[in-house]
């Protein structure tokens, strides 16, 4: 039976993968793409999303978004943006929930930390490493390291790249270095990526306090919504008036990419994902809702992602995994068993702390920073 019967030409077909690193048989009840999803949920690294920093350190409140939140949120626009363009819904939501697993604790924080730290051995960069997490570092199956997830998955995964790293990779690079565009499934899933942090940090933000709404009414995209929702109730405020305008927003962008998806992907006249791959980028917002959607996205990096209760935040987690990677660098012995390289090798050292700094959660980090530092405690 084909799964798949109803999506469009130009969708990733499961028939049509290019495979696994390691071939398997085709599962009978499930399409590869269902099959990579699947596997993503049950991995150990999918379940650290649920303690890993977005925005907000897990601690500091139980309803700010976490990476786990944010994941699934990716996923569900993503998927209902996919089945309106008939694209593979399974493809784009093991996309959506596999992107960040390769996030560092502590958020955009975690990574440039680690980043500096691993300067001369290669660098850091969460993207690569969410590869790395379904390629490599999982250990769940007797035949293979890693999730042996397909190609196309992979490709998805592999969001930006540089062209050192992209010819390391051989085949998944190769699109970065012949500047051909990926399957539309991963063009999707990056751009609701966007929608899904732009809006739940307005939301996050409000909730915390650090911005407020009279700051947002300087941005077209919230104040035209919040007079919307005003007009339809009036007297409407607090949490309920908030809630209301970023549903609204979050379906004018979803609507936007819709139409403005499928009108660039008629006019293109692809038939195949291989045409897919040759034409310019097809999933985009109209030129004046990119326009305020960078409005926002620059409002929130100004006024949210700077702010100083927030600085004083990454400030710490930077020291946290500074501290740690000069500590176990100089001293590999105080590394669990796993993590020692046994050969004298220090690149390779190296990566294997950054391997295990990375895949620790917000708590852990700042339980090992302890354990490491503090004279009594174990
Ligand atoms: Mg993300």
């Amino acid at each position: 039976m084909n799964l798949e019967a109803h999506l469009a030409p130009h969708a990733a077909h499961s028939a049509q993968s290019q495979g696994r690193r390691f071939p398997e048989i085709t599962p009978p009840s499930r399409t590869e793409f269902q099959r990579d999803r699947d596997r993503i949920i049950h991995s150990t690294a999918f379940r650290r999303l649920e303690y890993k920093t977005q925005v907000f350190v897990n601690h500091e409140g139980d309803l700010f978004r976490t990476r786990l939140t944010h994941s699934i949120e990716v996923a569900q626009i993503a998927r209902s943006i996919a089945r309106n363009l008939r694209l593979n819904e399974d493809l784009v939501e093991a996309i959506s929930l596999a992107h960040d697993l390769g996030h560092t604790p502590f958020g955009h924080a975690g990574q440039d930390a680690l980043n500096a730290c691993m300067k001369d051995y290669g660098g850091f960069e969460h993207n690569l490493q969410s590869l790395r997490v379904v390629d490599e570092l999982e250990e769940h199956y007797g035949a293979f390291d890693g999730l042996n997830l397909t190609f196309e998955t992979r490709e998805g995964i592999l969001k930006h790249c540089s062209p050192q790293n992209a010819q390391r990779l051989g085949e998944l690079g190769r699109r970065f270095l012949e500047k051909k565009q990926p399957s539309l499934e991963a063009q999707l899933a990056n751009l609701a990526d966007e929608i899904a942090y732009n809006n739940h940090d307005v939301d996050d933000g409000l909730r915390s306090g650090l911005i407020t709404i009279g700051q947002l009414d300087d941005i077209d995209l919230f104040a035209r919504h919040r007079r919307d929702v005003e007009t339809s109730f009036p007297g409407i405020a607090g949490r309920r008036m908030i809630h209301e305008t970023i549903r609204r927003m979050i379906n004018a962008l979803v609507v936007d990419l819709i139409d403005t998806s499928r009108e660039r992907i008629a006019a293109s006249g692809v038939t195949s994902l291989d045409d897919v791959r040759n034409a310019p980028p097809l999933i985009a917002f109209s030129d004046g809702m990119r326009a305020e959607a960078t409005l926002l996205k620059q409002f929130l990096s100004r006024n949210l992602y700077r702010h100083y209760q927030v600085n004083r935040m990454t400030s710490k987690a930077r020291r946290i995994v500074r501290e740690l990677f000069d500590a176990f660098m100089a001293q590999p012995g105080l590394l669990p068993p796993d993590y020692q390289v046994q050969r004298d090798d220090t690149l390779r050292q190296a990566r294997k702390v950054a391997d295990y700094i990375a895949g620790m959660t917000d708590r852990y980090a700042i339980r090992e920073h302890r354990r490491v530092f503090v004279i009594d405690e174990l």
